[in-house]
């Protein structure tokens, strides 16, 4: 059975992994000319079953290999005093099985595990389906029995099947902005954090020497712009980040020079059903939890193993597999829900009070039992909890897969 996979980041090149183990032979096509992987992107986290779908892949230590880490989060405070924390501290509320991986890195090690098994076509994306027959961007059309769109917050193969956005998309009240600019504060493996009223800023070092990366949340009603036009984002951004305090203005000098500027609203995906006839959706593109604030990363993985086995075990009868992964992750979806707005709440202040707030409670952290430091920085549960009641079954021996359809 022929399966063609939208989108090669996470959630896709895992499925095609497993999809391929299966005896599936699969297709990958990504929009970008070669795998976005830069100097590594934002860092993500793995938790519980997200490190055991690596580990099943036999990609634990690589993966492990690539960790990040914080060594000391300092909160800013100008003419108050800093409070510093350090990172391992301030994890143990996390999970006992966590890694803390970029997202250029994770993706990396997934193509490159799958690179040989499973086709992959660069610079292309999907423009029309029609049952079995799917057209692309440079104007082919093949047949394939099943489509999987894991192509992001912003998937096409989603607006293809679902209409546009603006239907089910969830506005979660805050914006996000991110790009890499000279460490000029010396970070040496320091995370700088700045919250002030309805604003939190990050600095942090990334892996390249001498570079540091902003990151921007930003509580504000829900705008309207154009997705497409960085250049009146980065307006946007100024602002508003306009009037801030701290090293924020020095910041925003190296706005126009940064390369890889990101800035989008933090949405969450909520659809009801995100399969229709061959097609569904996997990872961000199906129910994305809002980016850098609800282990997005880790709902990928376990979804696309989820989705695999599924499709394994009924011989890719997809009436059959995809209620069955939809079931299987409606429990950690609706919990993944839960985090965006509990962490949104936590890290953007509401006013000074939360802002002192905020420093008393990082200072009595690490004196606290690991108990009560782990419900306090665990956001309600959040991250790590979402995926608790995830049973990640033994992949299933494959049922004889059933006929091409013709054409395919
Ligand atoms: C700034 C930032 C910080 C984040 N921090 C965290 C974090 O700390 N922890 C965490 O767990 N998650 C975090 N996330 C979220 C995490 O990156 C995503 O949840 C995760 O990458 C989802 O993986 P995915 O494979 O579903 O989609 P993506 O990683 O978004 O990949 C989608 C892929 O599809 C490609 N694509 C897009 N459109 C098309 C198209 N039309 N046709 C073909 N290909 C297409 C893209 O180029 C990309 O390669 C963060 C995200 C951002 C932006």
């Amino acid at each position: 059975m022929r399966v063609l996979i939208s989108g090669a980041s996470i959630a896709g090149p895992t499925l095609a992994y497993w999809l391929h183990r299966a005896g599936f032979e699969v297709t990958v096509v990504e929009r970008t000319a070669s795998l976005r992987t830069g100097d590594g992107g934002q860092a993500v986290d793995l938790l519980g079953p997200a490190v055991e779908v690596v580990e099943r892949m036999g990609l634990g230590a690589q993966v492990r290999r690539h960790r990040t880490t914080t060594d000391v989060m300092t909160l800013v405070r100008p003419g108050r005093g800093d409070v510093s924390i350090h990172g391992a501290e301030l994890l143990a509320g996390v999970s006992d099985r966590h890694v803390e991986i970029l997202r250029g890195d994770l993706a990396r090690v997934l193509h490159a595990a799958t690179a040989e098994d499973v086709e992959y076509r660069f610079a292309k994306t999907i423009t029309a389906i029609e049952d079995t027959a799917v057209t692309f961007s440079d104007g082919a059309r093949e047949h394939f029995d099943l489509v999987v769109g894991a192509d992001g917050l912003h998937s096409g193969v989603r607006r293809l099947i679902f209409g546009d956005e603006r239907g089910y998309r969830h506005f979660l009240g805050a914006y996000l902005a991110v790009y890499s600019l000279p460490d000029f504060l010396g970070l040496d493996g320091r995370v700088l954090s700045y919250n002030t009223v309805d604003r939190a800023v990050a600095l942090y070092p990334t892996k390249r020497p001498g570079q540091a990366r902003a990151v921007f949340l930003i509580r504000n009603p829900e705008l309207d712009y154009d997705h497409r036009d960085a250049a009146a984002q980065r307006a946007l951004l100024r602002t508003l980040a306009g009037g801030l305090g701290w090293e924020v203005p020095t910041l925003l000098t190296h706005l126009d020079a940064a390369g890889d500027f990101y800035f989008d609203s933090i949405s969450q995906i909520r659809l009801g059903s995100y399969s229709r006839g061959r097609v569904t959706l996997a990872g961000d593109a199906g129910y994305g939890p809002g980016p850098a604030v609800g282990g997005g990363s880790s709902l990928a993985l376990v979804g696309a193993y989820v989705l695999a086995a599924e499709l394994a075990a009924a011989g890719g009868e997809h009436t059959v597999a995809f209620p069955a992964y939809e079931a299987a992750m409606a429990t950690p979806i609706a919990a993944s829900r839960r985090i965006g707005p509990a962490v949104l709440a936590t890290l953007i202040p509401r006013g000074p009070a939360q802002v002192w707030t905020m420093a008393q409670a990082l200072r009595v952290l690490p004196h606290l039992p690991l108990p009560l430091r782990r419900r306090l920085t665990s956001f309600g549960g959040g991250p790590a909890a979402m995926l608790d009641g995830v049973d990640l079954r033994p992949f299933p021996g494959t049922a004889r897969l059933q006929q091409r359809v013709p054409g395919a």
